[in-house]
């Protein structure tokens, strides 16, 4: 069998650390990062400032990865990264970056040929909000508090059920299960992606990256054996270069080989385009003047009145598109 045919390869993976809690689903992004800096590279990765500002940043020491574990759902900065990862490449260090899809294609496409010392991670994508839309609403729920972090996938009630987590600086915290949040809503309802999510070129289970991971949902039915509260990820293992990689970490790692279809069949954003909720164009002339919350909630849980308006609002959009 060629490079080609024998690739991807698709694993059930976790790492037992404690990362493994900062991390959204197994933690495997953690343990390839650490791996990569204490041989002397450097790690390119999203990480998200105090007014919800996420950025890609290089991190060259351990203490600073913390910053990078983690999903930000949010559009990502990536300023001059892909520079800097082509300076560290010159000077024969070791790269790993983290990315979209649409970043990893992106860095693949500007490094070329020269892909020995660098590792390419990328992810099952539903597509990444408005970041505007995650600075009103940082702001919007603050309400002047200084905040300290924010955390998407607060993992305190488990994987499955993580939290939306705002840590102020005077010690409190707003915390909310994902399914009641607003700003949570309005994402996974595809309230607010960027316009190129949902025309995405970047599907598919064969990348240009070395690595995909995702969040293996639907393990329970597929394969209880291997459940784990504290999250456990799908790992596409896409070439012989990131093969080689995994058996250097390997040893930190529980691993399962697993049925693409599996994956897929619970998770179809490794597949499949996201498409924008015909309720967008209403959300997005509400929240400049009615704020975040409101605007989502005029459609997730409407008064009367705002029912109304949605049912025409989608029955004349319904009309008009046939
Ligand atoms: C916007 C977004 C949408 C996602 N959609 C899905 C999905 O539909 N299905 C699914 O199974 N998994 C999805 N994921 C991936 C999933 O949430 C986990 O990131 C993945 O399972 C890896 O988990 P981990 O525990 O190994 O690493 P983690 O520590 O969770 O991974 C952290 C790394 O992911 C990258 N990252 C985080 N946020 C961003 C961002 N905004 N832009 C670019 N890179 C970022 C960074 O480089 C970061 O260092 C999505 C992630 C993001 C950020
Ligand atoms: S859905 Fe596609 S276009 Fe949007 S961030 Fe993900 S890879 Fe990029």
């Amino acid at each position: 069998m060629n490079e080609v045919e024998r690739y991807p390869v698709c694993y059930a993976g976790y790492s037992d650390s404690d990362e493994r809690m900062l991390s959204s689903s197994g933690g495997i992004f953690s343990v390839a990062a650490k791996h990569v800096i204490k041989t002397g590279g450097v790690v390119c990765g999203a990480a998200i400032d105090e007014k919800g500002n996420v950025f890609h940043k290089c991190v060259e020491n351990i203490d600073e990865l913390s910053d990078l574990y983690g999903s930000k759902y949010a559009q990502s900065n990536v300023g001059r990264s892909y520079a800097e990862v082509k300076k560290y490449l010159k000077e024969g260090r070791k790269v790993l970056f983290c990315g979209t899809p649409c970043q990893a294609n992106a860095l693949a496409g500007i490094v070329g040929e020269n892909r020995e010392n660098l590792i390419i991670m990328d992810f099952v994508c539903h597509g990444v909000p408005d970041p505007e839309v995650l600075r009103k609403y940082i702001e919007e729920q603050a309400q002047g508090k200084a905040v300290k972090s924010i955390c998407f996938r607060d993992k305190e009630k488990g994987w499955q059920d993580y939290q939306f987590r705002i840590s102020y600086q005077d010690g409190s915290e707003y915390k909310c299960d994902f399914r009641e949040n607003e700003y949570m809503h309005g994402f996974i309802h595809d309230l607010y992606l960027r316009p190129s999510c949902c025309n995405c070129r970047f599907k598919g289970i064969k990348r240009k990256s070395d690595i995909t991971m995702g969040d293996f949902w639907g393990i329970q039915e597929e394969e209880p054996d291997f459940y784990d509260k504290k999250g456990v990820s799908v790992i596409l293992i896409q070439n012989e270069h990131a093969d080689n990689f995994l058996s250097e970490i390997r040893s930190d790692l529980f691993l399962k080989n697993i049925d693409v279809n599996k994956v897929i069949k619970h998770n179809p954003s490794l597949v499949k385009t996201s498409v924008e909720d015909v309720m967008s164009k209403v959300f997005y002339r509400d929240y400049p003047r009615k704020g975040v919350k409101w605007a989502v909630n005029a459609i997730w849980h409407p008064t009367k009145l705002y029912a109304v308006r949605n049912k025409l609002y989608r029955g004349l959009k319904k009309v008009l598109c046939r």
